[in-house]
């Protein structure tokens, strides 16, 4: 399978923890993972919701795996357009409240992670969980070095089948992922500054 994390970042604890910024700014967070969620195409699916991130995958097999990684990747970079234009539509919908959630709209960030790895489907009650190593590890890379809240990061195993996407700034990196050790990640930045 193809995994995919899409995780929103920008706001402080500062807005996080008075109560009308509060309320609007899981509002806007919700608004704008639904956003980047309807711009999601079969084969990429949503498994689900994980407060400021929400969690796709795509399955792969009988000799796809290329065209759905190729697939994921530009389902992927389309995110960030969807992002930025709804986020200034909403920056300009709540100009009038003065709360620091609406004001400070255009400083979230968006980032994902996509991996491709073994997952299984496990069910509990009517929910289908994914899980494995590789779903463990695609949570994990949220946690980073690169010191940018803006990019796609790829591991080396989606990269292999992917190569570099056009139009975004490269570099590789390694990051100290726990009990994964070293892992070797791809990072792409939508604007030309590198990481
Ligand atoms: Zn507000």
């Amino acid at each position: 399978m193809t995994l995919v994390i899409v995780d929103i970042s920008g706001y402080t604890q500062f807005i996080r923890s008075h109560e009308m910024s509060a309320i609007h700014a899981e509002e806007i967070i919700f608004d704008l993972l639904e956003t980047v969620i309807d711009c999601a195409d079969y084969p990429l699916t949503l498994n689900k919701l994980e407060g400021d991130a929400a969690f796709l995958y795509a399955e792969m097999g009988d000799g796809t795996d290329a065209e759905v990684a190729r697939d994921v990747a530009c389902q992927a970079q389309g995110f960030f357009n969807a992002f930025y234009a709804r986020a200034q539509a909403l920056s300009r919908e709540r100009a009038d409240c003065d709360c620091n959630a609406c004001q400070r709209i255009l400083d979230l960030k968006l980032k994902a992670v996509l991996h491709s790895g073994e997952a299984v489907f496990k069910t509990i009650r009517q929910f289908e969980e994914l899980a494995g190593e590789d779903v463990i590890l695609v949570h994990q890379l949220l946690k980073n070095s690169i010191p940018s809240d803006e990019y796609i990061l790829a591991t080396e195993a989606f990269y292999a089948l992917v190569g570099r996407l056009p139009e975004m700034t490269y570099s590789a990196r390694v990051e100290q992922i726990g009990y994964f050790g070293a892992v070797t990640t791809h990072v792409f930045t939508p604007h030309a500054d590198p990481v």
